[in-house]
């Protein structure tokens, strides 16, 4: 059996966010994926200034693609609006693997099933034993399954489902796009230029909304793409997407239970507008280290519940971060 002081599961940006404080606080800890890292994880890959803030990322240490995207065209049915907003335009293959090597903490893989508590601690599949223990396993997080489903703070009406396909392609457009609202679909549509070659797009909506309508998300990846060819910026149909589901901010409660805490997507934490999970994962992951070093109680109030918020605050600031 190993001992340590902290077990992390999930080395996701959640994970390994919370795993590079503890260590920087002097709290031993680990961190267990299922998967082997580098590993594929659906997602647009677009990090605000403030999460690479909080995390002291710079492009010049970073050793993977990093593009800035300076502004984002926004397409309704009347009309389409550009904001200038910095992001930094990342493939989460590198960024994540990059991250939890980062962090210093060991990284082992195993995925964790079955979770007891003993004496003052946890005990994870009669392999590792820890005092305080981190769920940060994302959407299927075994810590949220097994000690925190009765708080039910994943809720059904805020569950995303999304599809989509990172591939190498010329990005023919250079700035990021994304469409609202198309033929009454509840989400959006979006295509993310990425670095040295890489192209990101994909369809995201709310799924008891689509489910209502009788419509279906294939549907509108169909659709999204017949328009990308149309407008020459793919160049034939796209390779079959992945899917995923997520879930948007909903009570505003700190998952922290007899030295058990949730992070990140376990704890169901994206922004409400736009779906922006990045930021809450790595901002909870750095909270959960604070309180368990004992400098602060663990809260999520304050957390960005709105992506538009951080939007017009960059606009109006007009400051960039580099
Ligand atoms: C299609 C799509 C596009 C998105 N685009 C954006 C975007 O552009 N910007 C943005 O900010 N957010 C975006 N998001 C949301 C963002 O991807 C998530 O909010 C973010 O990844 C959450 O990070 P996390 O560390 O909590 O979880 P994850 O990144 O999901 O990491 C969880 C980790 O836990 C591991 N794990 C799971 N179960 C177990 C187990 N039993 N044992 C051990 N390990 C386990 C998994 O292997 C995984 O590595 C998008 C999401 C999707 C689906």
């Amino acid at each position: 059996m190993r001992e340590v002081e902290v077990v992390i599961v999930g080395a996701g940006p959640a994970g390994a966010s919370c795993a590079w404080r503890l260590r920087q606080l002097g709290v031993e800890c680990l961190l267990l994926d299922r998967e082997p890292f580098p590993r594929d994880k659906l997602c647009g890959g677009l990090v605000t200034q403030e999460a690479a803030r909080e995390l002291g990322l710079r492009e010049r240490d970073y050793p993977h693609g990093w593009l800035w995207i300076d502004r984002f065209y926004f397409h309704f049915r009347r009309g389409s609006l550009m904001l200038p907003s910095p992001q930094i335009s990342i493939r989460r293959f590198e960024f994540d693997h990059w991250l939890a090597e980062r962090s210093g903490a060991p990284l082992i893989r195993h995925e964790v099933r079955e979770i007891r508590r003993e004496g003052d601690g946890f005990v994870i599949d009669d392999r590792f034993r820890c005092r305080r223990l981190v769920g940060a396993g994302g959407s299927r997080c075994p810590v949220h399954r097994l000690l925190f489903r009765d708080l039910e703070l994943r809720q059904r009406e805020r569950q995303i489902t999304a599809l989509e396909l990172e591939f190498r392609h010329p990005a023919r457009n250079p700035h990021c796009h994304f469409w609202f609202f198309e033929d009454g679909f509840p989400g959006y549509y979006w295509y993310i230029p990425k670095a040295d070659g890489w192209l990101n797009i994909g369809v995201g909506a709310l799924a008891q909304a689509l489910k209502a309508r009788q419509d279906n998300i294939w549907r509108h990846w169909q659709r999204f793409a017949d328009r990308l060819i149309a407008r020459g910026w793919l160049d034939a149909p796209p390779p079959r997407p992945g899917g995923h589901t997520y879930h948007l901010a909903g009570p505003n409660i700190a998952p922290v239970r007899d030295g058990a805490y949730l992070i990140g997507d376990s704890a169901g934490l994206a922004t409400r507008d736009l779906g922006e999970g990045i930021r809450p994962a790595i901002e909870s992951g750095l909270r959960a280290a604070e309180a368990i070093a004992g400098r602060a109680p663990y809260r999520l109030d304050g957390l960005e519940r709105h992506s538009a918020k951080s939007l017009l605050r960059a606009l109006l600031r007009r400051r960039w971060w580099r």
